[in-house]
């Protein structure tokens, strides 16, 4: 009998298993505990069309999107939308009103302005900066809850998922594997993780936050408990102008790049929230950043500034493992 059990636990050994995949334009791991490959492959394919589901609906640079047609009709009529688009605009309307604007969709007029895939040579034009900043504006995002509607009020406007569309992407990935039974898991979108579960052998997950310095080393190490960990970094994604370096983070107050900050990481409940606050304080800068996240319940968050100092919210738990 005990040789049997042992026998049939053997045969069941959990193992992680991970995928790496570019969606939504960025590094995607998807790593499951499964009892073998076939089983984790299905998982992971889900994940993956899970995914694509959702970059169709709320990408901007692919033209049959809702998004698109958002924008496109911007200044010109409010466009009818999926109840999902809408209910994660509204979402991201209320982050934007928490953050008083450093987080908003209709940051993505600067994108015109604001390139960081090489092109960029010199300091654009405040004329430049000046027309798309005009652009620029929650307010000017109107819902319309009865019909299912959103309206760009003016000529121009657009909304970009780019500080969001991720972390909403791990939480749904992570909720449709929950759904088919996988008890254990990890969405990682580019620094954008939702782990639920345990490890193959018991323990917690454990997760690095990266040393900005060095992003092949870790600065700390925390356990998730089944949070949501995101950074938002300027070493990924970032444009250097006379020796300058800028984020590819905007202050939509300013229209110009932030300065100051290394990588913001933010744990909350949702990798949706958790993206959207990680670039939102990035924008913020450190003092006002921390005074917002030590007045929310369930939210924690670790900078690091351009001098390699950590600024820490007051409750965060570091694991005792350090480099
Ligand atoms: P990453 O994509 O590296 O995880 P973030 O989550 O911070 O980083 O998102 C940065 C992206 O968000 C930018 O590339 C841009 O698409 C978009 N963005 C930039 N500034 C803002 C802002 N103030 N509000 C909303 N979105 C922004
Ligand atoms: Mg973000």
């Amino acid at each position: 009998m005990f040789v049997s059990l042992l026998w049939t636990l053997s045969l069941h050994a959990q193992a992680h298993y991970k995928k790496t995949i570019k969606l939504m334009g960025s590094r995607f791991d998807i790593t499951v505990v499964a009892n073998s490959p076939k089983e984790a492959s299905y998982f992971q394919r889900l994940a993956v069309e899970e995914i694509k589901r959702i970059e169709a609906k709320i990408s901007s640079w692919l033209p049959n999107s809702e998004t698109s047609k958002i924008n496109r009709n911007a200044g010109v009529a409010p466009v009818v939308v999926s109840k999902e688009l809408f209910s994660l605009i509204e979402r991201a309307q209320a982050l934007s009103k928490l953050t008083q604007g450093a987080f908003d969709l209709s940051y993505a007029s600067m994108d015109a302005v604001w390139k960081f895939d090489g092109s960029l040579k010199k300091f654009p034009s405040a004329k430049k900066i000046k027309t798309a900043l005009e652009r620029v504006g929650y307010e000017n995002i109107r819902l319309n809850k009865e019909n299912q509607s959103v309206f760009l009020t003016k000529k121009g406007m657009k909304i970009g998922f780019g500080a969001i569309g991720k972390g909403y992407a791990a939480d749904k990935a992570k909720k449709c594997l929950q759904s088919k039974g996988l008890n254990s898991g990890i969405i990682n979108a580019s620094g954008d993780l939702r782990a639920w579960g345990k490890q193959a052998n018991g323990d917690d997950w454990i997760v690095a936050i990266t040393n900005p310095l060095n992003k092949k080393k870790a600065f700390s190490w925390l356990s998730p408990n089944n949070k949501a960990v995101v950074t938002s970094g300027n070493y990924e994604k970032f444009v250097t102008l006379d020796g300058v370096r800028y984020a590819h983070i905007i202050d939509p107050r300013t229209g110009h790049p932030c300065r100051g900050i290394s990588s913001v990481t933010v744990l909350a409940n949702s990798a949706e929230m958790a993206d959207a606050l990680s670039t939102a304080l990035f924008v913020m800068g450190v003092a006002t950043g921390l005074d917002l996240v030590n007045q929310l319940k369930d939210v924690d968050c670790v900078f690091i500034d351009d001098e390699n100092r950590m600024h820490r919210s007051k409750n965060i738990q570091f694991n005792k493992k350090s480099w």
